[in-house]
C-alpha cells in the first residue's frame, strides 16, 4: 500500500518536467522574433541560460530516471519501446540497445499482442492506468510487474510507464495466504490465546469442531472453558498450563477437557508462545484428539488386569511357537518362571503321552479353524505329569498369517483322577482286574460283529466256580478273593490274548472266544479250563481244590441277540451244574425247556395283579445327618399262590418283557401316591416315596407320565412327595421323549434319582444333562466298605462330585454300623438298608414311624 501511495507523487514530478520542457521548447521561436534586437546579446546570455537550466533538468531527469529502482519505460502508440532505464533493464534481464529493438508484447507475458494493442488504446482514452501484471525475464523466469501508465500527446502519442518488480512481495503474500489456510483447515486443533488475560484470541475450525462450538464462538472466552473439572479446577489446569509455558517456553501433555455439552474428550496438547506485533505475547496451542487412543489404553490395561490375575494359566506365543509371554497362574501351574520359559517352545512340557498323530490333528485344527481345545497331559517342571483342559487361539494379521497363539488352560487333574477311578470302577473288577460285567457285554457286542463280518461263529462261555461259597465261607473272603485272583489269571492263561476273560462277579467268569475256525477247538479250551481250575490252589497255609461248571453257546447258530445268548448261556452252565459240575455242557435245544418255565412264570404274572397276589413294601430312608426317616422306597413284592416270595429282580425282567411292567408300575406307583399322601399328614412333613421306574415303563409311548401327573393332581398332591429312581443306561440312550418326560417330571416337582450309581456308565455330564436331584450309590460299593478301601475312596469321590454337581447322595445297602459311620463322615446325605430296617409293608412302617418320629 505504502509502495503504491508513492507513485503519483513520482509521476506527478515527471508530468511536470515534461511540462517544463514543452513550454521551453514552444516558447524559444517567439522570444527569437520579437527580442532579436537590441536585447539580442541579452537574448543569446539568456538562452545560453536557458539551454544550460534545461539541459540540466533534462541532465536531472535523465539521472531520476537512470537511478530509480523501478524501472521505465517510453513506448510509441503501437508498443515500440523507444526509451528504457537501466531499473527495467536489470530486471528483465535484456541490455537497453535490445529493449530499444523491441515492443511491449515482446516482454508481456500474460497478455497477447492484441490485448496489448487493446490497452494501448484504452490507456490512451484514459489517459493514466495502474495494474498488474506479468513480465518474462530473458531467462524466461516470470516476473509480477506492477504498472503505472501515462500517456501524453506531443507531436506524437508517447506511453510512459513505471515498471516496479513485486515479485517477492507476490510471493510473500501467497506464503501468507497459504499458511493461514493451513491453519484454518489443519487437522489438528489450534487456538491462539493472549498472555495477559488467558482469553482466546483465535481458533481454527478444527479446534471448535473438537470442543463442539460454532465458528467464532470462543473468542473471547477463557481457556480454561475447553478443561474439565478433574481432580483440579479447570482454571487451575490452564493457569499451571501458562505458567509452564512461562517458565520453560512451551508445555505439552494429555489432558481430559470438556466439549460444550458437557461430554468429556481426551486430547494431547502443545503450548508454546508467539509474539504479536500489536497483541503482544499470544500462546499458540495445538490440540490432538486422543480419546480412542485413551480407550484402547484402558481396554489394554484391563485386559493385562485379566490376565495378571487369572486363576488360569495363559501363554502366548508367537508365530513360530516360542513363547514370548506368560501370566502369574501359568508360572505357578507349570513350575517355569517366566525368565525361564521365554523364547522356549511349548514342547518343552509335553509328558510324552500323547503321540504325534494327537499333535498333528491339533494343528490341524488351528490351522484350520483358528483354535482348539480339549484335554492334555503335560509335565511340569519337577516332571510330575498333569492333565489340564486347554484352548489355543490364533490370533492373526491383517494379511492372514499367524500373530500370535493364545493358550488357556487349566489344570484338572484331579476331576482326570476322580474320572478314572470311576471310568475303572465301572469297567473293570478291582479284584481280578478283568473287565466287568459292563465292559464284557460291549465286548461282546464288537466280536458278534466281527463275526457277522468274517462268518466265523463266536462262543460265549459262562464259568461258576463250584464249591466257591463253601471256601468263602470257612476260610473268610481274604482267601476267597486270592482263589478268585488266581483262577482269574488260569482262565486267562488258556485262551489267545485276542479272547475277551471278564468277572461276571461273584465266582462267575465269562470267556469269549472270537472268530473260531474249527468247533472242535472251543471243547479243547474249555476242558483245558476245567482241568486248570480243578487244579489244586495253593492259598497261604492252605491248600483248597474246587471245580468250574461251563456252559457254552454259539453265536449266531444259538442265538443272534446278546441278551438271548446269555440266557443260554446260563442255561447251559446250570445244566451243567445239575449233571454233577467239574464238566461243560453246550446250550441245547432241550434247554428251551427252562425257558418255557419262564414263560408259565408270565402267565401267572398277569394274574397276579388282579388275584392280589403283589404288594408294594417299603423300605425307610435316613437322614444322616438328622436321623429322620421322610423317605422310603416303595419295592414290589410277589407272594406267589405256589412258589412263595418271588424275587422282584425274578420277575420284574418277566414284566418288562410282556409288557405288564406299565399296568404293574402305575399300580406301585398309586399305591406309592396313596400311602406318601398318609403319611405326610400323618408325620407333620414332606413325606417323599421313591418309586423305581424301569427304562422300558419310560419307553411305550408318553401316556404313563402324563396318568402319573394326573394322578397325582386328582390327589391333590404335590409332586414333591414322589421320588422317580431310573438306571444309568436310560440317560445313556435317551431319546428326546425320555428327555421331555424327565422334564415333565421336574416340571411337576417330582424329584430323580439314578438308581445303583457305579454299576453302568457313570457319566457325570448326564448327571448335569438331565437335571438329576440324587444318586444312589449302588450296594456292591458300600457292601466292601472300609476306611482306607477302593469303595471308600470310590464313595467318596461319588459324594463330594455329586455335592458339586448340587445332587444329594443316597447310600444303598448300609448294613453295618462302621458302614453308616464311614458314609456320614463321607459327607452322605441319606442311607437305606438293612442296618435301619428291611422292605416292610406299609402297615408296618407306619407302626414304625409313629413310635419313632411321632
Ligand atoms: P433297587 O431299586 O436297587 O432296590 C434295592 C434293593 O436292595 C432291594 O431289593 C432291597 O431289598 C435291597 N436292599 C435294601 N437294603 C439292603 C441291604 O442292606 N442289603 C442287601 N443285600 N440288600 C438290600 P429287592 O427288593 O429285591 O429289589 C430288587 C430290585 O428290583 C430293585 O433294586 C429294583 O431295581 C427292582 N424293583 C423292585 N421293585 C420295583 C418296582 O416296583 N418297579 C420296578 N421297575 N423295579 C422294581
Ligand atoms: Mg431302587
Ligand atoms: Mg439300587
Amino acid at each position: 500500500m505504502a509502495l503504491m501511495g508513492h507513485l503519483p507523487q513520482q509521476s506527478e514530478f515527471i508530468e511536470a518536467a515534461i511540462d517544463s520542457t514543452l513550454l521551453i521548447a514552444l516558447l524559444s521561436p517567439i522570444l527569437y522574433l520579437f527580442l532579436f534586437h537590441p536585447v539580442k546579446q541579452h537574448l543569446r546570455l539568456r538562452e545560453q541560460a536557458e539551454a544550460t537550466l534545461r539541459k540540466s533538468q533534462e541532465t536531472q531527469l535523465k539521472d531520476m530516471l537512470r537511478t530509480s529502482l523501478d524501472g521505465y519505460w517510453m513506448s510509441d502508440a503501437q508498443g515500440h519501446l523507444l526509451e528504457v532505464n537501466d531499473a527495467y533493464c536489470l530486471m528483465s534481464g535484456y541490455s537497453r540497445e535490445e529493449l530499444l529493438k523491441m515492443c511491449i508484447s515482446d516482454v508481456e507475458a500474460i497478455e497477447t499482442p492484441e490485448d496489448t494493442a487493446a490497452h494501448l488504446k484504452q490507456l490512451m482514452e484514459m489517459g493514466s492506468v495502474n495494474f498488474e501484471t506479468r513480465h518474462r525475464r530473458k531467462d524466461g523466469v516470470l516476473l509480477d510487474i506492477e504498472v503505472s501508465a501515462n500517456f501524453a500527446k506531443y507531436d506524437e502519442a508517447r506511453v510512459h510507464c513505471f515498471l516496479r518488480n513485486i515479485t517477492l512481495r507476490k510471493q510473500g503474500e501467497e506464503a501468507l495466504r497459504l499458511q493461514s489456510e493451513i491453519t484454518a483447515n489443519a487437522a489438528e486443533g489450534i487456538a491462539l490465546i493472549k498472555a495477559s488475560d488467558s482469553t482466546i484470541h483465535y481458533t481454527n475450525r478444527r479446534f471448535e469442531s473438537l470442543f463442539g462450538y460454532a465458528p467464532g464462538e470462543l473468542i473471547g472466552k477463557h481457556i480454561s472453558i475447553i478443561n474439565a473439572p478433574t481432580d483440579k479446577p479447570p482454571l487451575d489446569t490452564a493457569t499451571e498450563i501458562q505458567q509452564q509455558v512461562e517458565k520453560n517456553g512451551e508445555c505439552s501433555g494429555e489432558l481430559l477437557n470438556l466439549r460444550k455439552d458437557g461430554t468429556t474428550l481426551w486430547t494431547s496438547f502443545h503450548v508454546s508462545t508467539v509474539i504479536h506485533p500489536q497483541l503482544g505475547k499470544l500462546l499458540i496451542t495445538y490440540q490432538s484428539d486422543i480419546s480412542s487412543r485413551k480407550e484402547s489404553e484402558e481396554d489394554l490395561q484391563l485386559a493385562a488386569m485379566v490376565y495378571e490375575n487369572s486363576s488360569e494359566a495363559i501363554a502366548v506365543t508367537d508365530a513360530n511357537n516360542q513363547i514370548i509371554a506368560v501370566n502369574p497362574a501359568f508360572e505357578e501351574m507349570t513350575g517355569y518362571s517366566e525368565e525361564e520359559i521365554l523364547g522356549k517352545n511349548p514342547r518343552v512340557m509335553s509328558s510324552g503321552r500323547h503321540d504325534r498323530e494327537f499333535y498333528r490333528e491339533m494343528w490341524q485344527s488351528l490351522i484350520r479353524d483358528g483354535y482348539w481345545h480339549g484335554e492334555m497331559w503335560d509335565k511340569r517342571k519337577n516332571g510330575e505329569i498333569y492333565a489340564k483342559a486347554l484352548s489355543i487361539n490364533t490370533i492373526r494379521n491383517r494379511d492372514g498369517s499367524v500373530h500370535r497363539y493364545v493358550a488357556l488352560f487349566s489344570d484338572i487333574t484331579e476331576r482326570k483322577q476322580s474320572e478314572e477311578l470311576i471310568w475303572k470302577q465301572a469297567n473293570f473288577d478291582t479284584l481280578t482286574e478283568l473287565p466287568n460285567r459292563r465292559m464284557f457285554l460291549d465286548r461282546l457286542e464288537v466280536e458278534a460283529k466281527k463275526s457277522d463280518r468274517s462268518k466265523l461263529p463266536l462262543a460265549l462261555l459262562l464259568i461258576d466256580l463250584d464249591q466257591f461259597k463253601e471256601v468263602n465261607d470257612t476260610l473268610g473272603h481274604a482267601v476267597g478273593d486270592t482263589l478268585l485272583k488266581e483262577a482269574a489269571y488260569r482262565i486267562r492263561s488258556c485262551v489267545r490274548t485276542s479272547d475277551t476273560v471278564a468277572r461276571l462277579g461273584g465266582d462267575e467268569f465269562t470267556v469269549i472266544l472270537s472268530e473260531i475256525p474249527d468247533s472242535a477247538n472251543i471243547t479243547d479250551i474249555t476242558q483245558k479250563i476245567i482241568d486248570r481250575l480243578a487244579e489244586y490252589f495253593n492259598l497261604g497255609h492252605e491248600v483248597v481244590y474246587v471245580s468250574a461248571s461251563v456252559g457254552i453257546t454259539l453265536y449266531p447258530s444259538d442265538a443272534c441277540n446278546i441278551d438271548d445268548l446269555m440266557k443260554n448261556a446260563d442255561q447251559a452252565m446250570y445244566v451243567a451244574k445239575q449233571n454233577g459240575r467239574n464238566r461243560y455242557s453246550y446250550y441245547t435245544h432241550s434247554l428251551q425247556e427252562a425257558a418255557q418255565k419262564r414263560l408259565r412264570l408270565m402267565n401267572d404274572l398277569r394274574c397276579a395283579l388282579a388275584q392280589n397276589q403283589l404288594k408294594v413294601y417299603f423300605q425307610p430312608i435316613i437322614n444322616l445327618a438328622t436321623g429322620r426317616i421322610y423317605k422310603a422306597e416303595a419295592l414290589l413284592r410277589w407272594q406267589h399262590p405256589e412258589r412263595g416270595m418271588v424275587s422282584p429282580m425274578d420277575f420284574i425282567p418277566l414284566a418288562e418283557e410282556s409288557g405288564l411292567i406299565h399296568e404293574i408300575g402305575d399300580w406301585v406307583f398309586r399305591e406309592s401316591a396313596r400311602w406318601a399322601q398318609r403319611w405326610s399328614s400323618q408325620f407333620a412333613g414332606n413325606f417323599q416315596i421313591s418309586v423305581n421306574k424301569s427304562p422300558a415303563q419310560f419307553r411305550e409311548g408318553s401316556g404313563n407320565s402324563n396318568a402319573w401327573l394326573a394322578h397325582l393332581q386328582e390327589l391333590g398332591l404335590s409332586g414333591k412327595h414322589i421320588l422317580v429312581e431310573i438306571t444309568e443306561g436310560l440317560l445313556l440312550n435317551a431319546e428326546h421323549d425320555i428327555t421331555d418326560k424327565l422334564l415333565a417330571f421336574r416340571d411337576a416337582g417330582i424329584q430323580v434319582a439314578i438308581d445303583d450309581f457305579g454299576t453302568g456308565y457313570s457319566s457325570l455330564s448326564y448327571l448335569k444333562k438331565f437335571d438329576i436331584d440324587y444318586l444312589k450309590i449302588d450296594q456292591s460299593f458300600v457292601r466292601n466298605l472300609t476306611t482306607d478301601s477302593n469303595d471308600m475312596a470310590l464313595c467318596e469321590a461319588i459324594i463330594v462330585m455329586a455335592h458339586k454337581l448340587g445332587l444329594k447322595v443316597i447310600a444303598e445297602g448300609v448294613e453295618t454300623e462302621e458302614q453308616r459311620v464311614l458314609l456320614t463322615r463321607a459327607g452322605c446325605d441319606y442311607a437305606q438298608g438293612y442296618l435301619l430296617s428291611r422292605p416292610i409293608p406299609p402297615e408296618e412302617l407306619e407302626r414304625y414311624l409313629s413310635q419313632h418320629q411321632p
